[in-house]
């Protein structure tokens, strides 16, 4: 009993990292070269009702295109918006 819950936790665990680890597929060049670099949650207020919201900043390693996740949907940050959230210039510099 106690073997079958080690190999169930260890099967869990595996699972997790390994999804942890897969790189989103880049949607301009196709490859999975997508790396995460932040994430925000706010509570937004649509038709007068508050509501949860997340946006996801990443950076594909192989053709360099910074692009925010919004709902699904990805769009291309502005300059000033990378520079706050992600702290880097239009440049890549710190
Ligand atoms: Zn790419």
């Amino acid at each position: 009993m106690a073997i079958a819950l080690v190999v169930a936790l260890a099967v869990a665990l595996t699972a997790f990292i390994l999804r942890r680890e897969a790189s989103r597929v880049c949607p301009r060049c196709g490859l999975p070269s997508l790396v995460q670099l932040n994430s925000l949650r706010a509570t937004v207020e649509i038709d007068g009702r508050r509501a949860p919201d997340h946006w996801e900043y990443y950076r594909c390693g192989s053709c360099g295109s910074r692009l925010k996740d919004h709902r699904g949907e990805w769009e291309t940050p502005t300059d000033d918006e990378w520079s706050l959230i992600i702290g880097e210039d239009s440049k890549g510099a710190a």
